[in-house]
Protein backbone atom coordinates (compact mmCIF):
# COMPACT_ATOMS: atom_id res chain seq x y z
CA UNK A 1 0.00 0.00 0.00
CA UNK A 2 1.94 3.12 -1.14
CA UNK A 3 2.21 6.50 0.74
CA UNK A 4 0.00 5.15 3.63
CA UNK A 5 0.53 7.43 6.54
CA UNK A 6 -0.22 7.54 10.39
CA UNK A 7 -2.52 9.81 11.02
CA UNK A 8 -3.86 9.73 14.64
CA UNK A 9 -3.38 7.35 17.49
CA UNK A 10 -6.10 7.16 19.94
CA UNK A 11 -5.26 6.02 23.77
CA UNK A 12 -7.49 4.29 25.92
CA UNK A 13 -7.38 3.32 29.62
CA UNK A 14 -9.30 -0.01 29.69
CA UNK A 15 -9.86 -1.91 32.66
CA UNK A 16 -12.42 -5.35 33.61
CA UNK A 17 -13.37 -5.55 37.29
CA UNK A 18 -11.78 -9.37 37.68
CA UNK A 19 -11.03 -8.60 40.85
CA UNK A 20 -14.61 -9.14 42.21
CA UNK A 21 -14.43 -13.01 41.28
CA UNK A 22 -10.63 -13.21 42.31
CA UNK A 23 -9.88 -13.97 38.88
CA UNK A 24 -5.79 -13.54 38.58
CA UNK A 25 -5.40 -13.68 41.86
CA UNK A 26 -2.31 -15.37 43.62
CA UNK A 27 0.01 -14.78 46.53
CA UNK A 28 1.01 -11.05 46.32
CA UNK A 29 -1.84 -9.75 43.33
CA UNK A 30 -4.29 -10.39 45.88
CA UNK A 31 -7.21 -8.75 44.02
CA UNK A 32 -6.33 -7.71 40.37
CA UNK A 33 -8.59 -5.65 37.64
CA UNK A 34 -7.17 -6.97 34.60
CA UNK A 35 -6.55 -3.93 32.25
CA UNK A 36 -4.91 -2.50 29.19
CA UNK A 37 -2.98 0.68 28.15
CA UNK A 38 -4.82 0.19 24.37
CA UNK A 39 -3.68 1.97 21.42
CA UNK A 40 -5.64 2.38 17.87
CA UNK A 41 -3.19 3.18 15.06
CA UNK A 42 -5.49 5.40 11.94
CA UNK A 43 -3.93 5.87 8.53
CA UNK A 44 -5.10 7.78 5.55
CA UNK A 45 -5.92 4.79 3.58
CA UNK A 46 -8.30 2.97 6.04
CA UNK A 47 -6.34 0.20 7.42
CA UNK A 48 -5.49 0.32 11.06
CA UNK A 49 -3.08 -0.85 13.62
CA UNK A 50 -4.08 -2.16 17.45
CA UNK A 51 -1.96 -2.79 20.19
CA UNK A 52 -1.88 -3.08 23.90
CA UNK A 53 0.17 -3.22 26.85
CA UNK A 54 -1.12 -5.24 30.27
CA UNK A 55 -1.73 -3.70 33.76
CA UNK A 56 -3.32 -4.79 36.62
CA UNK A 57 -5.71 -1.65 37.37
CA UNK A 58 -4.52 1.07 39.44
CA UNK A 59 -1.73 2.81 37.67
CA UNK A 60 -3.18 2.36 33.97
CA UNK A 61 -3.12 5.61 33.63
CA UNK A 62 0.54 6.10 33.98
CA UNK A 63 1.12 3.87 30.85
CA UNK A 64 -2.05 5.47 29.08
CA UNK A 65 0.35 9.09 29.48
CA UNK A 66 3.41 7.38 28.43
CA UNK A 67 1.98 5.36 25.19
CA UNK A 68 0.32 9.20 24.63
CA UNK A 69 3.99 10.31 24.42
CA UNK A 70 5.46 7.72 22.49
CA UNK A 71 2.32 7.89 19.80
CA UNK A 72 4.46 11.23 18.58
CA UNK A 73 7.01 8.92 17.07
CA UNK A 74 4.59 7.41 14.16
CA UNK A 75 1.44 10.33 13.98
CA UNK A 76 1.99 12.12 10.83
CA UNK A 77 4.73 9.54 9.99
CA UNK A 78 5.13 7.61 6.44
CA UNK A 79 4.50 3.66 7.23
CA UNK A 80 7.63 2.22 5.27
CA UNK A 81 9.65 4.82 7.30
CA UNK A 82 9.46 2.44 10.57
CA UNK A 83 8.63 -0.98 8.53
CA UNK A 84 11.83 -0.43 6.32
CA UNK A 85 13.98 -0.45 9.94
CA UNK A 86 12.03 -1.59 12.67
CA UNK A 87 15.40 -1.99 14.94
CA UNK A 88 16.03 1.82 14.16
CA UNK A 89 12.23 2.34 14.97
CA UNK A 90 13.18 0.19 18.62
CA UNK A 91 15.51 2.29 19.04
CA UNK A 92 14.19 5.65 18.33
CA UNK A 93 11.52 4.75 20.72
CA UNK A 94 14.04 3.68 24.01
CA UNK A 95 16.03 6.18 23.38
CA UNK A 96 14.31 9.27 23.52
CA UNK A 97 16.53 11.34 25.57
CA UNK A 98 14.69 13.15 28.77
CA UNK A 99 11.88 10.21 28.50
CA UNK A 100 14.82 7.14 28.34
CA UNK A 101 15.76 9.05 32.27
CA UNK A 102 12.20 7.14 33.52
CA UNK A 103 13.69 3.71 32.50
CA UNK A 104 15.89 2.75 30.55
CA UNK A 105 13.93 0.23 28.85
CA UNK A 106 12.22 -1.01 31.93
CA UNK A 107 8.73 0.04 33.94
CA UNK A 108 6.10 2.03 32.79
CA UNK A 109 7.71 3.56 29.96
CA UNK A 110 8.96 0.05 28.56
CA UNK A 111 5.46 -1.28 29.09
CA UNK A 112 4.09 1.77 27.16
CA UNK A 113 6.98 1.01 24.60
CA UNK A 114 5.57 -2.52 24.03
CA UNK A 115 2.04 -1.34 23.53
CA UNK A 116 3.10 0.63 20.92
CA UNK A 117 4.91 -1.62 19.03
CA UNK A 118 2.77 -4.17 18.94
CA UNK A 119 0.73 -1.85 17.33
CA UNK A 120 3.09 -1.21 14.65
CA UNK A 121 3.47 -5.17 14.08
CA UNK A 122 -0.02 -5.66 14.35
CA UNK A 123 -1.19 -3.21 11.02
CA UNK A 124 2.17 -3.93 9.20
CA UNK A 125 0.91 -7.72 9.63
CA UNK A 126 -2.14 -6.67 8.00
CA UNK A 127 -1.20 -4.45 5.68
CA UNK A 128 0.53 -7.62 4.40
CA UNK A 129 -2.08 -9.97 4.69
CA UNK A 130 -0.96 -12.16 7.52
CA UNK A 131 -1.15 -13.16 11.15
CA UNK A 132 1.67 -12.28 12.67
CA UNK A 133 3.80 -15.45 13.28
CA UNK A 134 3.24 -16.33 8.93
CA UNK A 135 4.98 -12.67 8.52
CA UNK A 136 7.72 -13.36 10.90
CA UNK A 137 7.84 -17.05 9.71
CA UNK A 138 8.58 -16.09 6.28
CA UNK A 139 10.97 -13.17 6.70
CA UNK A 140 14.47 -13.62 5.46
CA UNK A 141 17.14 -14.38 8.36
CA UNK A 142 18.61 -11.25 7.59
CA UNK A 143 15.47 -8.88 7.73
CA UNK A 144 14.41 -10.95 11.20
CA UNK A 145 17.97 -9.45 12.37
CA UNK A 146 17.28 -6.24 11.36
CA UNK A 147 14.35 -5.84 13.55
CA UNK A 148 16.32 -6.26 16.88
CA UNK A 149 18.74 -3.99 18.94
CA UNK A 150 21.35 -6.18 19.78
CA UNK A 151 23.23 -3.28 21.90
CA UNK A 152 23.70 -4.68 25.44
CA UNK A 153 23.77 -8.45 24.33
CA UNK A 154 26.39 -9.10 22.21
CA UNK A 155 28.61 -10.60 24.39
CA UNK A 156 26.03 -13.10 24.16
CA UNK A 157 25.00 -12.98 20.74
CA UNK A 158 26.09 -11.67 17.98
CA UNK A 159 24.23 -10.19 14.95
CA UNK A 160 26.15 -12.94 12.83
CA UNK A 161 25.39 -15.67 15.30
CA UNK A 162 21.99 -14.52 15.78
CA UNK A 163 21.65 -15.37 11.30
CA UNK A 164 23.75 -18.69 11.34
CA UNK A 165 20.89 -19.76 13.76
CA UNK A 166 18.06 -18.40 12.01
CA UNK A 167 19.14 -20.16 8.53
CA UNK A 168 20.12 -23.43 10.32
CA UNK A 169 16.79 -24.09 12.09
CA UNK A 170 14.95 -22.78 8.95
CA UNK A 171 15.27 -26.05 7.69
CA UNK A 172 11.99 -28.19 7.98
CA UNK A 173 9.62 -25.46 8.69
CA UNK A 174 7.15 -27.15 6.37
CA UNK A 175 7.37 -30.29 8.28
CA UNK A 176 6.34 -28.46 11.44
CA UNK A 177 4.08 -26.01 10.32
CA UNK A 178 2.02 -29.13 8.82
CA UNK A 179 1.95 -29.94 12.48
CA UNK A 180 0.81 -26.82 14.01
CA UNK A 181 -1.73 -27.16 11.48
CA UNK A 182 -3.39 -30.00 12.97
CA UNK A 183 -2.11 -30.52 16.22
CA UNK A 184 -1.83 -26.76 17.28
CA UNK A 185 0.53 -25.57 20.05
CA UNK A 186 0.83 -27.15 23.38
CA UNK A 187 -0.79 -25.30 25.96
CA UNK A 188 -1.36 -25.53 29.65
CA UNK A 189 -3.74 -24.15 32.07
CA UNK A 190 -3.55 -21.70 35.10
CA UNK A 191 -7.49 -21.30 35.44
CA UNK A 192 -7.63 -24.38 38.08
CA UNK A 193 -5.43 -22.93 40.89
CA UNK A 194 -5.71 -18.81 41.68
CA UNK A 195 -4.87 -18.52 44.93
CA UNK A 196 -8.26 -16.75 46.12
CA UNK A 197 -10.59 -20.20 45.15
CA UNK A 198 -11.54 -22.74 47.44
CA UNK A 199 -10.63 -26.25 47.62
CA UNK A 200 -14.11 -27.19 46.04
CA UNK A 201 -13.43 -24.84 43.37
CA UNK A 202 -10.00 -26.26 42.05
CA UNK A 203 -11.39 -29.66 42.35
CA UNK A 204 -14.49 -29.04 40.37
CA UNK A 205 -12.06 -27.04 37.71
CA UNK A 206 -9.70 -29.68 37.77
CA UNK A 207 -12.03 -32.19 36.94
CA UNK A 208 -13.28 -30.10 34.02
CA UNK A 209 -10.32 -29.55 32.91
CA UNK A 210 -8.74 -32.64 32.74
CA UNK A 211 -12.41 -33.66 30.63
CA UNK A 212 -11.03 -30.98 28.21
CA UNK A 213 -7.77 -32.57 27.61
CA UNK A 214 -5.16 -30.23 29.85
CA UNK A 215 -2.20 -32.51 30.19
CA UNK A 216 -0.66 -29.36 32.32
CA UNK A 217 -1.85 -27.57 35.41
CA UNK A 218 -0.53 -24.41 37.58
CA UNK A 219 -1.21 -23.70 40.95
CA UNK A 220 -0.88 -20.68 42.94
CA UNK A 221 1.27 -20.90 45.97
CA UNK A 222 2.86 -18.75 48.39
CA UNK A 223 0.56 -18.79 51.52
CA UNK A 224 0.94 -21.10 54.49
CA UNK A 225 2.73 -23.75 53.98
CA UNK A 226 0.19 -26.28 55.50
CA UNK A 227 -2.12 -24.66 52.86
CA UNK A 228 -0.57 -24.99 50.25
CA UNK A 229 0.67 -28.14 50.76
CA UNK A 230 -3.08 -29.07 50.58
CA UNK A 231 -4.11 -27.28 47.83
CA UNK A 232 -1.05 -29.11 45.54
CA UNK A 233 -1.55 -32.49 47.02
CA UNK A 234 -5.37 -32.06 46.01
CA UNK A 235 -4.50 -31.20 42.41
CA UNK A 236 -2.17 -34.18 42.15
CA UNK A 237 -4.68 -36.36 43.62
CA UNK A 238 -7.13 -35.03 40.53
CA UNK A 239 -4.50 -35.02 37.90
CA UNK A 240 -2.37 -38.27 38.61
CA UNK A 241 1.08 -38.79 39.25
CA UNK A 242 1.61 -38.48 34.70
CA UNK A 243 -0.02 -34.89 34.33
CA UNK A 244 2.19 -32.30 34.86
CA UNK A 245 1.57 -29.62 38.03
CA UNK A 246 3.70 -26.42 38.04
CA UNK A 247 3.46 -23.91 40.80
CA UNK A 248 3.96 -20.42 41.00
CA UNK A 249 4.61 -18.37 43.93
CA UNK A 250 4.72 -14.94 42.57
CA UNK A 251 7.72 -13.47 43.88
CA UNK A 252 6.32 -14.04 47.63
CA UNK A 253 9.38 -15.48 49.54
CA UNK A 254 12.94 -14.68 50.38
CA UNK A 255 15.78 -16.52 49.02
CA UNK A 256 16.67 -18.80 51.94
CA UNK A 257 12.23 -19.20 52.37
CA UNK A 258 12.25 -19.84 49.01
CA UNK A 259 14.70 -22.74 49.11
CA UNK A 260 12.62 -24.40 52.17
CA UNK A 261 9.06 -24.00 50.79
CA UNK A 262 10.34 -25.14 47.34
CA UNK A 263 11.94 -28.53 48.52
CA UNK A 264 8.42 -28.67 50.94
CA UNK A 265 6.83 -28.48 47.78
CA UNK A 266 9.34 -31.53 46.27
CA UNK A 267 7.02 -34.03 47.58
CA UNK A 268 4.37 -33.36 45.09
CA UNK A 269 6.69 -33.27 42.57
CA UNK A 270 6.31 -29.55 40.37
CA UNK A 271 7.59 -29.39 37.31
CA UNK A 272 8.83 -26.13 37.65
CA UNK A 273 8.69 -23.46 40.70
CA UNK A 274 7.52 -20.27 39.23
CA UNK A 275 9.03 -16.76 40.29
CA UNK A 276 9.99 -17.92 43.69
CA UNK A 277 11.57 -14.85 45.21
CA UNK A 278 12.15 -10.92 43.68
CA UNK A 279 12.07 -11.08 39.65
CA UNK A 280 15.20 -8.47 40.33
CA UNK A 281 17.32 -11.47 42.23
CA UNK A 282 19.39 -13.17 39.23
CA UNK A 283 21.82 -15.19 41.79
CA UNK A 284 19.07 -15.83 44.07
CA UNK A 285 17.06 -17.63 41.12
CA UNK A 286 20.53 -19.30 40.51
CA UNK A 287 20.95 -20.36 44.27
CA UNK A 288 17.06 -21.41 44.48
CA UNK A 289 17.64 -23.42 41.69
CA UNK A 290 21.09 -24.91 42.86
CA UNK A 291 19.99 -25.52 46.10
CA UNK A 292 16.74 -27.21 45.46
CA UNK A 293 17.17 -29.16 41.79
CA UNK A 294 13.83 -27.82 40.47
CA UNK A 295 13.25 -26.30 38.05
CA UNK A 296 13.18 -22.53 38.02
CA UNK A 297 10.87 -20.65 35.33
CA UNK A 298 10.76 -16.61 35.21
CA UNK A 299 10.36 -13.99 32.79
CA UNK A 300 6.79 -11.93 33.61
CA UNK A 301 8.50 -9.11 35.34
CA UNK A 302 11.49 -9.71 33.52
CA UNK A 303 11.51 -6.13 31.58
CA UNK A 304 14.19 -6.52 29.49
CA UNK A 305 16.60 -8.37 27.46
CA UNK A 306 19.78 -7.21 29.23
CA UNK A 307 18.02 -9.26 32.20
CA UNK A 308 17.42 -12.56 30.15
CA UNK A 309 21.24 -12.35 29.42
CA UNK A 310 21.65 -12.26 32.87
CA UNK A 311 19.32 -14.83 33.76
CA UNK A 312 20.73 -17.22 31.09
CA UNK A 313 24.13 -16.11 31.89
CA UNK A 314 24.33 -17.26 35.86
CA UNK A 315 22.09 -20.75 34.87
CA UNK A 316 19.36 -18.72 36.74
CA UNK A 317 16.22 -20.64 34.89
CA UNK A 318 15.38 -23.63 33.54
CA UNK A 319 12.63 -21.96 32.02
CA UNK A 320 11.85 -18.69 30.14
CA UNK A 321 8.59 -17.41 30.07
CA UNK A 322 8.41 -14.14 27.65
CA UNK A 323 5.78 -11.72 28.61
CA UNK A 324 4.54 -10.12 25.08
CA UNK A 325 4.30 -6.28 26.46
CA UNK A 326 6.76 -6.38 29.76
CA UNK A 327 9.61 -6.67 27.01
CA UNK A 328 9.00 -3.92 24.42
CA UNK A 329 6.65 -5.83 22.04
CA UNK A 330 8.06 -7.96 19.36
CA UNK A 331 11.24 -6.73 18.45
CA UNK A 332 13.01 -7.47 22.19
CA UNK A 333 11.00 -10.80 22.05
CA UNK A 334 12.49 -11.86 19.38
CA UNK A 335 15.69 -10.90 20.73
CA UNK A 336 15.19 -13.13 23.98
CA UNK A 337 13.93 -16.23 21.93
CA UNK A 338 17.12 -15.98 19.58
CA UNK A 339 19.28 -15.32 23.45
CA UNK A 340 17.10 -18.93 24.92
CA UNK A 341 18.07 -21.08 21.58
CA UNK A 342 21.70 -20.29 22.15
CA UNK A 343 21.36 -21.08 25.99
CA UNK A 344 19.12 -24.19 24.80
CA UNK A 345 16.81 -22.64 27.54
CA UNK A 346 12.99 -23.59 26.44
CA UNK A 347 10.39 -20.70 25.88
CA UNK A 348 7.15 -20.68 27.87
CA UNK A 349 5.83 -17.58 27.29
CA UNK A 350 3.36 -16.01 30.20
CA UNK A 351 0.04 -15.55 29.46
CA UNK A 352 -3.35 -14.49 30.98
CA UNK A 353 -4.44 -11.02 31.73
CA UNK A 354 -6.11 -9.64 28.96
CA UNK A 355 -4.93 -10.21 25.86
CA UNK A 356 -1.70 -11.83 26.62
CA UNK A 357 -2.68 -15.08 24.83
CA UNK A 358 -3.71 -13.75 21.91
CA UNK A 359 -0.36 -12.10 21.17
CA UNK A 360 2.02 -14.86 22.63
CA UNK A 361 0.63 -17.80 20.53
CA UNK A 362 2.30 -16.18 17.84
CA UNK A 363 5.65 -15.61 19.35
CA UNK A 364 5.08 -19.42 20.45
CA UNK A 365 4.27 -20.39 16.82
CA UNK A 366 7.33 -18.32 15.23
CA UNK A 367 9.65 -20.18 17.99
CA UNK A 368 8.52 -23.47 16.80
CA UNK A 369 8.76 -23.01 12.85
CA UNK A 370 11.85 -20.74 13.24
CA UNK A 371 14.31 -20.83 15.86
CA UNK A 372 13.72 -23.91 18.62
CA UNK A 373 12.52 -26.26 16.03
CA UNK A 374 10.95 -28.21 18.99
CA UNK A 375 8.26 -28.95 21.63
CA UNK A 376 10.43 -30.60 24.19
CA UNK A 377 9.36 -28.91 27.58
CA UNK A 378 7.65 -26.30 26.16
CA UNK A 379 4.08 -25.16 26.71
CA UNK A 380 2.19 -21.64 26.59
CA UNK A 381 0.18 -20.63 29.11
CA UNK A 382 -3.47 -20.19 29.05
CA UNK A 383 -5.95 -18.48 30.71
CA UNK A 384 -9.80 -18.85 30.02
CA UNK A 385 -10.92 -15.26 31.02
CA UNK A 386 -11.74 -11.70 28.73
CA UNK A 387 -11.45 -13.85 25.05
CA UNK A 388 -15.36 -12.36 24.34
CA UNK A 389 -13.47 -9.30 23.93
CA UNK A 390 -11.68 -9.71 21.32
CA UNK A 391 -12.53 -9.65 17.36
CA UNK A 392 -10.04 -12.52 16.75
CA UNK A 393 -9.65 -14.83 19.76
CA UNK A 394 -7.61 -17.65 20.38
CA UNK A 395 -9.19 -20.77 20.04
CA UNK A 396 -7.99 -23.75 22.18
CA UNK A 397 -8.43 -27.20 20.95
CA UNK A 398 -7.54 -30.64 22.70
CA UNK A 399 -5.33 -27.92 25.13
CA UNK A 400 -3.50 -26.76 22.36
CA UNK A 401 -3.21 -23.11 20.55
CA UNK A 402 -4.62 -23.40 17.30
CA UNK A 403 -3.23 -20.91 14.73
CA UNK A 404 -4.29 -17.69 14.26
CA UNK A 405 -5.72 -17.31 10.52
CA UNK A 406 -7.02 -13.56 10.10
CA UNK A 407 -4.29 -10.96 9.49
CA UNK A 408 -2.73 -8.93 12.26
CA UNK A 409 -1.51 -9.65 15.69
CA UNK A 410 -4.94 -10.61 17.22
CA UNK A 411 -5.28 -7.92 19.69
CA UNK A 412 -8.29 -5.91 18.30
CA UNK A 413 -11.24 -5.33 20.80
CA UNK A 414 -14.72 -4.75 19.97
CA UNK A 415 -15.56 -0.82 19.81
CA UNK A 416 -18.28 -2.14 22.30
CA UNK A 417 -16.19 -3.67 25.03
CA UNK A 418 -14.13 0.08 24.30
CA UNK A 419 -16.70 2.06 25.09
CA UNK A 420 -18.09 0.02 28.34
CA UNK A 421 -14.84 -0.97 29.61
CA UNK A 422 -12.90 2.49 29.73
CA UNK A 423 -12.04 3.75 32.89
CA UNK A 424 -13.16 5.73 34.84
CA UNK A 425 -16.23 7.07 32.12
CA UNK A 426 -17.56 3.36 30.96
CA UNK A 427 -20.74 2.15 32.32
CA UNK A 428 -19.25 -0.99 34.22
CA UNK A 429 -17.22 1.83 36.36
CA UNK A 430 -19.36 4.71 36.77
CA UNK A 431 -22.73 2.97 37.38
CA UNK A 432 -20.58 0.89 39.92
MG1 LIG B 1 3.18 -16.31 36.95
Amino acid sequence: MSNLKIINARVIDLRFPTSRESIGSDAVNVDPDYSAAYCILETNHGPKGYGLTFTLGRGTELCVEALRYLTRFVVNRDFSSITDDLGAFYRQLTSDSQFRWLGPEKGVIHLATGALINAIWDLYARIEGKPLWKLLAEMAPEEIVRTIDFRYITDVLTPDEALQLLRERRSGMEERLTQLEQAGYPAYTTSVGWFGFSDEKIVRLCDEALAEGWTHFKLKVGGRLEDDLRRARLVRDRIGSVNKLMMDANQMWDVREAIERTRALADVNPWWMEEPTSPDDILGHARIRRETGIRIATGEHCHNRVMFKQLMQADAIDVCQIDSCRLAGVNENLAVILMAAKFNIPICPHAGGVGLCEYVQHLSAFDYLRVSATLENRVTEYVDHLHEHFVDPVRIRNAHYTLPQKPGYSAEIYPGTLLNYSYPDGPVWSEK
